[in-house]
């Protein structure tokens, strides 16, 4: 017999099949090769099963989600005290790209826009940008629970196109948050990017900041526990960009979101769910990942700060 979970998933695939609403991202051409129909859902328990329905299995670039577990990753090689030095935890209000830093200090507002992603990139312990790099990789081939994978093409568009990220690295520069070669920092967080990941293994990542840190599928711990609660602090304030409010509001979880059409939601202590769907709306947000965290957030009672 179908599990109640995939036969909900089933449904809430058939529901979302149709909708058509958004854009795919076209700030460089290979993002534009994404078909706009691509549709996956799944979700991931704490006993490490995957659910998954559609497009589950196709690969495409991390983006932006990359950025809450990069953080992470400073958080546990630099510690709190030093981190807050360098990047807020403000919400900014502001798109994903704004030049967002702190008047006085510099300090980017909060390390899920731009700017803080990429201060955070370049506080990943390492003696080489290099060394920096595999740690990044590896990190986050724990999370997922396999290796990982950067999409040569998009790194290097992003790279060769992107210029308005080098204009900010060199304010981070300016101002000292960077302390090495900025430009040696913005290529780890263009590859950072540009890793490539499927819907499932996005579950996965967002199933084992759910089950405080450790992969629930492989047992291996990716993020130290004490650093749990401030990762999903910052995607719960600043995780959908300038939609953040609203979706705390509405949905109720901390999430974070990618230009690749990715979206993962994180329930503490219970799931991981991650939907890939390419079209975008204004703000740079899967039109139909926030319909269907939307959903399950109302259809299982899953707001976190609502007692149903
Ligand atoms: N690589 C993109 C950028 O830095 C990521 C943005 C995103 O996913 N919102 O502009």
């Amino acid at each position: 017999m179908q599990a109640p979970i995939a036969a909900y998933l089933e449904a809430l695939h058939a529901q979302l099949a149709g909708a058509n609403a958004g854009e795919l991202a076209s700030y460089i051409p290979e993002l534009t090769k994404a078909n706009p129909d691509w549709l996956g859902i799944s979700i991931v328990t704490m006993d490490g099963v995957a659910y998954s329905v559609g497009d589950a299995e196709q690969l495409f670039t991390i983006q932006s989600i990359s950025k809450p577990f990069v953080y992470g990753m400073a958080l546990a090689d630099r510690g709190q005290q030093a981190m807050s030095d360098k990047v807020g935890v403000e919400p900014s209000g502001d798109a994903f790209n704004s030049i967002s830093l702190h008047p006085q200090t510099g300090a980017p507002l909060n390390p899920m826009i731009n700017a803080g992603a990429i201060a955070t990139t370049s506080l990943v312990a390492g003696r080489t940008t290099e060394a920096q790099w595999q740690r990044i990789e590896s990190s986050i081939a724990t999370f997922v629970g396999h290796p990982v994978t950067v999409d040569g093409s998009v790194y290097q568009s992003e790279s060769s196109t992107g210029h308005r990220n080098r204009a900010i690295a060199w304010m981070l520069k300016n101002f000292g948050i960077i302390e090495g070669e900025p430009m040696a920092s913005l290529e780890n967080y263009f590859r950072q990017c540009a890793i490539e990941v499927s819907c499932r293994d996005l579950a996965y990542m967002a199933a084992t900041l759910a089950n405080g840190g450790v992969n629930p599928l492989t047992g291996q711990r990716a993020l130290p526990a004490e650093h749990v609660g401030q990762v999903l602090s910052v995607m719960a304030t600043c995780g959908m960009y300038d939609f953040a409010g609203s979706w705390l509001y509405e949905v109720g979880m901390p999430a974070k979101s990618g230009v690749g059409g990715g979206v993962i939601a994180v329930i503490p202590g219970r799931f991981g769910i991650a939907i890939f769907s390419p079209r975008l709306d204004a703000k740079g947000n899967s039109v139909r990942g926030i319909e269907a965290c939307r959903r399950i957030s109302r259809d299982f009672g899953l707001h976190m700060f609502q007692q149903v």
